[in-house]
């Protein structure tokens, strides 16, 4: 087997990985002793050449599952079943989490073409079916013999993606693929082939029979990458975005406001940018919801667009148009509820500091600002800072400080009033008890009124409450 030369120093860094997880070694041998081959494949290879700490343990071995659990079952701390009829079991060692699949060579149904998965006999066949040689290179335990059948360590110095069969063979066996190449691009830095881009851009259509589940996951590891922007690009040129998010490419014929040259769709791009330069703020950076919603902010944009006199362009609602589109895509994607909430809230609420003009809001209006955003309100400063991309040095400064100036005065009022957790200054069974009424609607009616009143007028002392209470109750009978 053709196995290409390691530099020492990529061979020792591999080597120290083994050192450093001696477990490796060990179920190596448990393999070999039992007749087998094992290998570590893919990603953690990868991520050992190129020096970047990995997250999983990937085995490749000539074992069938039911072996895989023979060998390894008194080894391992926990073991699971994480697809048996693809072959894979899951194991944990220690604090590792390992999975382990039985070599495979895809068959052909001429008339269906449709890939299935078959049990192979060697490393050369499961490597041949992986995504990018980059992915495709093994180190066989224990002996920890390297191997690279498909140039893998000379993509690696190139920092180029290709693949280890053409790439139309590649993307047709599984289209997915597609998306994966444009997630590496983000994730590794890495630039995809010329004919890899090119296969991307005639078969983008193929995505189509790709479930929404598997798109998404890819999505979420493009965004949260170390350059989005470039795995973004890809996706636009080569028309896959037009397959899973066409409200991106859509942005590219979106003139901005200012007839500027630069689109909604490079603007977009740079709001991402920017709003992951100032990411750190937040405790779960990389953060995929600030993220989103920094891509999405302006999908609203082409479908509020009106052309008024004087060659004006207008977007009105396109806050509100946005945060539907936002739903109505990210439900399609099989988002979970929880996120599409947070990403339509931030979209909807990115416009609104910009009626704060040079800080005339009322008490009430930075209230109202802090209560509808909610928990999003961190997330809410990065968006709003981040959507300023003018290249009027003054003008962006005065934003900043304005908006400094905001985020000051919604620290003083939350320092007064406990914002975080405002409520009206009396409680239901206050409420219930005040208007000698028993539980119901009114109650809520109640309650909201004394809500929107804390807002304009900030805490209230309870005979005040009471007192305001009683004068909505008359009033409103
Ligand atoms: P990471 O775990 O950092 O996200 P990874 O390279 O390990 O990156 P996984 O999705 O965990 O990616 O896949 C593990 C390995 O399985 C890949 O490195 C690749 O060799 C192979 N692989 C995964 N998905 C595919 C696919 N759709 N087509 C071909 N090979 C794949
Ligand atoms: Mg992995």
């Amino acid at each position: 087997m053709p196995t290409s030369e390691l530099t020492p120093d990529r061979r020792a860094r591999i080597d120290a990985v083994l050192a450093d997880n001696s477990f490796l070694a060990e179920l190596g041998l448990l393999f070999t002793d039992a007749g087998h081959e094992l290998a570590i494949v893919g990603g953690p290879v990868r991520d050992a050449v190129l020096g970047r700490p990995g997250n999983d343990w990937d085995f490749a071995t000539s074992a069938k599952p039911d072996e895989i659990e023979r060998i390894t079952g008194s080894w391992a701390d926990a073991m699971w079943d994480v697809g048996r009829e693809f072959g894979t079991i899951g194991l944990r060692k220690g604090s590792h989490d390992l999975e382990i699949t039985t070599y495979r060579s895809d068959a052909y149904d001429a008339s269906s073409r449709k890939p299935e998965v078959n049990f192979g006999d060697t490393i050369d066949g499961d490597l041949s079916r992986r995504d990018f040689a980059v992915n495709a290179m093994a180190i066989r335990l224990p002996s920890a013999e390297f191997v690279d059948l498909f140039g893998g360590l000379a993509d690696i110095e190139a920092r180029t993606l290709r693949t280890p069969v053409t790439p139309e063979q590649s993307f047709s066996d599984d289209p997915l693929r597609m998306m994966r190449a444009a997630r590496f691009v983000s994730q590794l830095g890495f630039t995809a082939a010329p004919e890899v881009v090119s296969a991307m851009t005639d078969m983008a259509e193929r995505l189509e029979i790709v479930s929404a589940e598997r798109v998404r996951d890819e999505l979420n590891k493009l965004l949260i990458g170390d350059d989005p922007v470039a795995g973004l690009r890809l996706l636009v040129e080569t028309g896959l975005a037009a397959q899973m998010l066409p409200e991106l490419p859509a942005l590219i014929l979106e003139r901005d406001e200012h007839h500027r040259h630069k689109d909604v769709y490079e603007h977009s791009l740079t709001v991402l940018e920017q709003a992951i330069a100032l990411e750190a703020r937040l405790e779960s950076a990389p953060d995929l919801v600030i993220r989103l919603a920094s891509l999405l902010h302006d999908i609203g944009k082409p479908k509020t667009r009106r052309f008024v006199e004087g060659g004006t362009v207008t977007f009105h609602h396109h806050d509100v148009v946005g945060a539907k589109l936002v739903r109505k895509r990210m439900r399609a994607l099989r988002y979970s509820n929880d996120l599409i909430d947070q990403v339509a809230k931030l979209v909807e609420l990115h416009l609104r500091f910009h009626g704060y003009g040079s800080g005339e809001w009322t008490d009430s209006a930075v209230r109202r600002y802090v209560r509808d955003a909610g928990d999003q309100l961190q997330r809410l400063h990065i968006l709003t800072r981040a959507d300023c991309t003018t290249r009027n040095a003054k003008k962006a400064l005065r934003l900043q400080r304005t908006y400094d100036e905001l985020e000051q005065r919604i620290a003083v009022l939350a320092e007064a009033e406990e914002l975080d957790a405002m409520r009206p200054d009396l409680d239901g069974a206050q409420i219930m008890t005040i208007l000698g009424i028993g539980p119901g609607p009114e109650v809520g009616e109640a309650y909201r009124f004394l809500l929107d009143l804390r807002m304009d007028r900030g805490p209230l002392s309870e005979a005040d409450a009471t007192e305001a209470l009683k004068s909505f109750w008359a009033a409103r009978s």
